[in-house]
């Protein structure tokens, strides 16, 4: 096992760690520990929320979930020698849930993990018009395998990896995402989910920090919802083992942060809590690129190339979505956010059609291993996206036949009083 440079103790809320991590990106949270390019090493990560959500059958701590305490990350880790304009190399060389052999306990990834569907106001999600409330599915890891109570009749192989991890902004970088994100919550400041997520100081953990550096954090630090050009929170699900990620450098020594561990994730993520959330343990190698932004032209996003360490599914069914507003019978041009939404939604009524609620459809396609594809985005007015579910994950036949579906008692997924 790699030397563990950042060590959660998962009894404890991340801001009463011995060295505590952070949950806003800004240039001044101070390096936790110092890694030389070429070294292997382990960082142990919180489940994002700081494990608010427990193992039991009510969501009313997805509904109550206080949001301005996320993204909870580990690090920053410092890169000796890494400058603004560098490249930095990374490997995931592992991951898991916490400890491995695994370890039983009450905090998400001892043992399980979640997918949660967020409140409209609270969050919301990707199909938040159609399904506003909260409601949650708990999973019980046994080896790579997931199965859920509140999801009888599915298990699957999770494809491990962390939804969030990047390098710090710079002080400039960090004044524009400012700037941007704050024009867009102009654009329409009442809405509900909002358009995006102004700094907040509240719940405000900026690791080490004190005093007055503690406090500019809190007031000027970008919430960690969003990713950006410092890579962040991603949920690519094929950030996997093996994967080499190679992040822009904006501030000297890197200071790589992240967590968000998922035990697994269909694309999309689209309960926005959609994967199985957990915490645990990623090894990591890191190296350095000198000059490799300009070098490779790689500088406004991270680029990575995938693990060879996925599911091995071979036969799919697959729904496919287009940009038609079907309730109003309206086009729109090309929108390919419209036409996941419409495959998404299309495979939860097939899904319905078994006797599984549309909640736990909609918690099923966030976590499973799903692939989502931008199909065609050229034929106008619509655009095609398509929704790729693995006929395996379930223990009766999903195809369509002349028979028709077998529906059932499915359970229900844990939902708020
Ligand atoms: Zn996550």
């Amino acid at each position: 096992m790699p030397e563990v440079v950042f060590s959660v103790d998962q009894g404890k809320s991340m801001s009463e760690q011995a060295v505590p991590g952070h949950n806003r990106w800004h240039p001044d949270v101070p390096v936790a520990t110092m890694v030389r390019p070429g070294s292997d090493f382990r960082v142990e990560c919180r489940e994002w929320t700081d494990a608010q959500i427990g193992n039991n059958d009510s969501a009313n701590d997805v509904r109550d979930v206080d949001l301005s305490r996320a993204h909870m990350l580990s690090g920053p880790i410092g890169v000796e020698g890494a400058e603004p304009g560098d490249l930095l190399v990374v490997d995931i060389l592992d991951l898991g849930p916490v400890q491995a052999p695994q370890e039983f306990g009450d905090a998400p990834g001892q043992g399980w993990g979640y997918t949660g569907i967020f409140a409209r106001e609270n969050g919301g999600g990707f199909l938040t018009e159609w399904y506003p409330e909260s409601a949650k599915a708990i999973w019980d890891f046994r080896g790579q395998v997931a199965t859920s109570r509140h999801l009888p009749g599915v298990r699957y192989t999770g494809i491990t990896h962390p939804g969030l991890f990047g390098t710090a902004p710079s002080a400039d970088l960090l004044a524009r995402w400012n700037r941007r994100e704050q024009a867009l919550i102009d654009r329409e400041p009442d809405r509900v989910p909002p358009l995006a997520l102004p700094p907040l100081t509240d719940n405000s953990l900026g690791g080490t920090a004190t005093g007055e550096v503690a406090d500019r954090i809190a007031r000027e630090g970008a919430r960690t919802v969003p990713a950006r050009e410092n890579g962040g929170n991603h949920d690519i699900k094929n950030f996997t083992r093996g994967s080499r990620v190679f992040y822009p450098v904006h501030v000297n020594d890197a200071k790589l942060s992240g967590g968000d561990l998922h035990f697994s994730q269909g694309d999309g993520e689209i309960t926005f809590c959609g994967a199985i959330e957990m915490g645990g343990f990623i090894d990591f190698g890191v190296d350095l690129i000198k000059g490799g932004m300009e070098t490779y032209g790689v500088t406004t996003n991270p680029i990575f190339m995938p693990g060879n360490v996925e599911p091995r599914y071979s036969e799919f069914l697959t729904f496919i979505g287009i940009s038609v507003d079907h309730e109003n019978d309206t086009n729109e041009y090309l929108n390919a956010t419209l036409a996941y939404k419409r495959a998404c939604l299309n495979a939860v009524e097939y899904l319905k059609k078994f006797g599984y609620s549309g909640e736990q459809a909609y918690l099923l396609l966030g976590s499973a291993p799903i692939e989502g594809r931008v199909s065609g985005i050229v034929d106008i007015p619509n655009a095609c996206c398509s929704l790729y579910l693995p006929t395996a994950i379930f223990d009766f036949d999903v195809r369509p036949s002349s028979a028709g579906p077998v529906s059932a008692d499915r359970g229900m997924a844990a939902i708020s009083s």
